[in-house]
C-alpha cells in the first residue's frame, strides 16, 4: 500500500494527472476526479429507495428485486465526459474507480445486502475487440472491490451481435436484445442474489433482457445497478 502510494506520487512527477471533469491537477489520493467534482456529482440516492425512477423502468416487465443508479446523467451535464471517456477513450480506470464509489453506497444500503454475484452486461466479441474491454465489467470489478461480492463474467453470455439501438422503439429494442443473451452453469446461481451492472440505464431494454434470462435460468434474486441514470 505504501509502495503503491509512493509509486503513484512518483509517477505523478512525470505524468501530471488531471481531473476527468474539470481538468485541474489531481492530488495524491484523488482518482479520476478531483474532490470538488466528486462531491458535486449529482448522486441519485436511489439505492435507499425501493420505489425509484430506475426501479419503475422495470415495473411490469421483469421482477427485479431492486434497481438503482449511482448518479444522474442529464443532457449537457459536465459529467458527460466521464462516460464518454470510459466507453470510447480507453479510460477503463474511470469505470473501476466509479464502480468502487458505487459499491460503497450499495454496501451502506440494506436493499443490497447479501449480493452474491455482480454480473456486467456482456459485450459482444466484436465490440470487445474494437473497444479492448467491456466498460460494464470495469464498473462491476470496482463494485466487487468495495461491496464484497464475487464477479461473474462466465455465466451470462452474449451470443448475437445486436444492431444499433438508437432508432428503435422500446418494444423493438427489447425484441432485438432478448435473444442476444444466454446463461451457462446456472446452477451456481441457485438461491443467490445477483446484481446486473451496466454503465447507463435509459430505457432499460438491455438490462431487462439480461434480468429475464437469469430469472428464467435459475431460482435466484436479480437486482440492477447502473452507474448513471439518463431520464428519457
Ligand atoms: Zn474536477
Amino acid at each position: 500500500m505504501f509502495f503503491r502510494k509512493f509509486l503513484a506520487g512518483f509517477i505523478q512527477l512525470f505524468y501530471p494527472r488531471t481531473c476527468a471533469v474539470c481538468h485541474s491537477d489531481l492530488m495524491v489520493g484523488e482518482e479520476v476526479m478531483c474532490l470538488t467534482c466528486l462531491y458535486a456529482l449529482p448522486l441519485t440516492r436511489f439505492w435507499n429507495q425501493k420505489d425509484n425512477p430506475v426501479a419503475k423502468v422495470f415495473w411490469g416487465r421483469v421482477p427485479v428485486e431492486n434497481a438503482c443508479a449511482y448518479f444522474l446523467f442529464a443532457k449537457g451535464s459536465k459529467y458527460r465526459p466521464l462516460l464518454h471517456m470510459l466507453k470510447y477513450k480507453g479510460r477503463r480506470d474511470i469505470g473501476v474507480e466509479l464502480g468502487r464509489q458505487f459499491g460503497l453506497v450499495l454496501k451502506s444500503s440494506e436493499l443490497y445486502h447479501g449480493v452474491d454475484y455482480v454480473i456486467p452486461v456482456p459485450l459482444h466479441k466484436r465490440k470487445l475487440k474494437i473497444r479492448g474491454y467491456n466498460q460494464a465489467q470495469a464498473i462491476a470489478e470496482g463494485i466487487c472491490q468495495t461491496l464484497g461480492a464475487e464477479l461473474s463474467i462466465n455465466h451470462l453470455i452474449r451470443t448475437e451481435f445486436t444492431e444499433t439501438q438508437t432508432r428503435k422503439t422500446r418494444a423493438e429494442r427489447v425484441q432485438n436484445v432478448a435473444q442476444a443473451f444466454s446463461v451457462v452453469n446456472s446452477d451456481d446461481f441457485t438461491g443467490k442474489h445477483l446484481l446486473i451492472v451496466d454503465d447507463v440505464v435509459t430505457t432499460g431494454a438491455t438490462l431487462e433482457a439480461c434480468a429475464a434470462k437469469l430469472i428464467e435460468a435459475a431460482n435466484c434474486k436479480v437486482s440492477v445497478g447502473a452507474l448513471a441514470y439518463a431520464s428519457s
